[in-house]
């Protein structure tokens, strides 16, 4: 079997489909069931939640287009934390990657995986302090802590409903900013830009 030809949903036999090669999980639009996707088998391993709907420049399939740069996003993620929810996206770049866009109400980024092999205490990243990656000096401007809500769509990694992350905004020069995350006692990260919002804009809107 290859998930080139699509394939059923474990839970409903529903067709799904992703559009992205390297997505490891993808929700049912169907019976909100996450489902794995694992070298050659499907396996259901939690649900997709409820994405209340909100108005949004960002709609899955629906390209976006920032500068010179289009993005398909084809995953959304939501996530609460203290203030509120976010959105992240993940999109399809015009060169295939994959990026993550995170949409906080007017706060735009867009990030990519950035690969890292220091490991630091969780506990001593507190907001204010600097930290040093590949020789490059960031501020750490955001500290707090995010659970998933709800999912649609087709993900690089596996995410389920009510995980929590703990994360960081590390703020560099020329709104240069890297994400720190840390959940189930790994850490990952991204590095991306912040976005002027009106820097952004449909690819079906007429210009
Ligand atoms: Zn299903």
């Amino acid at each position: 079997m290859s998930f080139d030809d699509g394939f059923n949903c474990p839970n409903c036999g529903a067709e799904l489909s992703c559009k992205l090669r390297h997505s490891k999980m993808v929700a049912c639009e169907y019976c909100e069931s996450t489902v794995l996707l694992e070298d050659e088998t499907v396996r259901k391993v939690g649900k997709s939640g409820v994405m209340a709907e909100e108005p949004s420049l960002f709609v899955l399939g629906r390209e976006i287009i920032h500068k010179d740069e289009s993005f398909l996003p084809v995953g959304q993620a939501r996530f609460g934390y203290a203030n509120g929810w976010w959105d992240e996206f993940w999109a399809i770049g015009g060169d295939g990657q994959g990026v993550w866009v995170s949409v906080d109400e007017g706060e735009i980024a867009i990030e990519r995986p950035y690969p890292i092999t220091v490991t630091f205490n969780p506990d001593a990243l507190t907001v204010g302090s600097s930290v040093i990656l590949k020789d490059e000096r960031f501020r750490i401007t955001e500290a707090d802590t995010a659970t998933c809500k709800a999912l649609r769509g087709e993900f690089p990694e596996p995410i389920r409903i009510g995980q929590t992350y703990r994360y960081w905004h590390l703020s560099g020069e020329r709104a240069r900013i890297v994400t720190l995350e840390y959940s189930d006692g790994e850490f990952q990260a991204s590095e991306g830009v912040w976005v002027d919002p009106y820097l952004i804009r449909s690819s079906n809107v007429a210009a």
